[in-house]
């Protein structure tokens, strides 16, 4: 399997929280950032997409953060992505090289460049600590329900939160992010990853047909109107495979975010050891002839 090259960026988030002694949740980024002696600002931008700013002047800091969402959660986060660049190593000379002036991020929107990546991690990490977060996890409940309270206690975008409960649940999930019949990005978390015989989603696939998620992007205003379905639908429709397991599918419209969140939950994999015992009754029953 390959390395998290970004787990790093969310670790060091973490023990910057411990080493605060900060042991409960919500983290608030901006009275964080305000006990640093780093202003903090909010600020309508022109530009879209710009989520917030960093601003250095010699060793002064302040941080704006766009407010055009109308979002809590988005707005710490992006908060939170510039004290990313404020706190991990070799971010500050590469965002603001010779010491003075500004850097624009685009926090949360899956940027390829490796700083903005980092400090999207670090945020993720910073606001929902994985020693707060995971605990949270389990009494969550399951599905969108489950991401919905976790973004209510962390005061997180459900977006940003999705991706988090991914990470860390130790229930077989997916978080799809979908534009039309468009994968725009997906995340397994780690039992649905370590079962056997199902396909891997990739990015700009299409969104299988016949499931809820294919209907729901059918009208665009189901997203542009928050709309919400709690179906059910078939491990095989979405991964493919030999199992045929009927799961949850959870979907939702982000509105202003112009995407789907779709997350498949419910999924109760049969452990290794089941399935091995099923494969040798089937072997066992099945007559041998000579040849
Ligand atoms: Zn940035």
């Amino acid at each position: 399997m390959q390395a998290d090259p970004f787990a790093f960026a969310s670790l060091l988030a973490e023990q910057i929280l411990k080493g605060e002694g900060v042991g409960k949740l919500p983290i608030d980024p901006k009275a964080f950032a305000r006990a640093k002696d780093i202003e903090v600002v909010a600020k309508p931008t022109s530009s879209a997409g710009v989520s917030g700013m960093l601003v250095r002047s010699g060793n002064e800091f302040a941080i704006a953060y766009a407010t055009h969402l109308e979002n809590e959660g988005f707005e710490n986060f992006s908060v939170g992505h510039e004290l990313g660049h404020f706190f991990l190593p070799g971010h500050m000379d590469a965002v603001i090289p010779g010491g003075s002036g500004m850097h624009e991020s685009r926090a949360g929107f899956n940027s390829k460049d490796r700083y903005e990546a980092e400090a999207d991690r670090f945020s993720a990490g910073f606001l929902m600590p994985r020693f707060l977060f995971f605990p949270a996890t389990e009494t969550a409940g399951s599905g969108l329900a489950a991401i919905e309270a976790l973004a209510t206690l962390c005061k997180t975008s459900l977006h940003a939160t999705a991706i988090r409960y991914a990470q860390c649940t130790r229930e077989p999930v997916a978080v799809i992010i979908s534009v039309g019949s468009r994968i725009d990005h997906c995340f397994l978390s780690e039992a649905l990853k370590q079962a056997s015989g199902i396909d891997r989603l990739r990015k700009h696939e299409a969104v299988p047909r016949g499931t809820a998620t294919h209907a729901f992007n059918q009208d665009s205003n189901n997203v542009k109107k928050a709309a919400r379905v709690e179906e059910s639908c078939n491990l095989q429709d979405w991964f493919g495979g030999k199992r045929s397991l009927p799961i949850g599918e959870d979907v939702l419209g982000l509105g202003r975010y112009g995407k789907t969140l779709t997350v498949l939950h419910s999924i109760k994999l049969p452990d290794a050891e089941e399935e091995e015992d099923e494969a040798a009754l089937i072997e066992s029953w099945t007559p041998r002839f000579k040849r």
